[in-house]
């Protein structure tokens, strides 16, 4: 069903390009090395491997699936504070070299309400009077 009204965002598959972000599944974090040994780790490695992921505030390579679409894996940087990708690339393929947010203080202002994205807001256009009430006997004359 789709929702009128609402700004989705924008998620750019590297093979469909720009689709409604609905169509995706965010995957965690990216660049995550499978442990070399599984059986080697106690169960406190095993368990941070499992569990314990990086949760920068910022740039974070993450892992996506077009779910809704080639249905194939591919990598993100988004920016968790703004919630804006920087860059999508192949699965395979090297985290890239993003262009260096070198502004130490750029992000503060950027935790308050994101501008525009009033979901609740929904133009309320049904004044028209049902058409049924003027053939119904009781209708007429029934507010007196
Ligand atoms: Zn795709």
């Amino acid at each position: 069903m789709p929702k009128e009204g609402l700004t989705l965002l924008l998620i750019e598959c590297p093979y469909c390009g720009p689709r409604d972000e609905i169509e995706f599944r965010n995957g965690g974090q990216a660049h995550v090395p499978y442990p070399a040994d599984p059986s080697a780790l106690s169960d406190r490695d095993w368990a941070e491997y499992l569990f314990y992921r990086d949760n920068p505030r910022g740039r974070f390579a993450e892992r996506w699936l077009h779910t809704a679409g080639c249905r194939k894996w591919f990598n993100a940087v988004r920016d968790t504070a703004i919630y804006e990708f920087a860059a999508v690339y192949p699965i395979d393929a090297p985290r890239p070299e993003a262009p260096a947010d070198s502004r130490p203080g750029a992000l503060h202002h950027s935790a308050e309400a994101p501008s525009g994205s009033h979901t609740g807001a929904r133009p309320h256009s049904a004044e028209a009077p049902a058409p049924t009430s003027s053939s119904t006997p009781t209708g007429e004359g029934g507010n007196r």
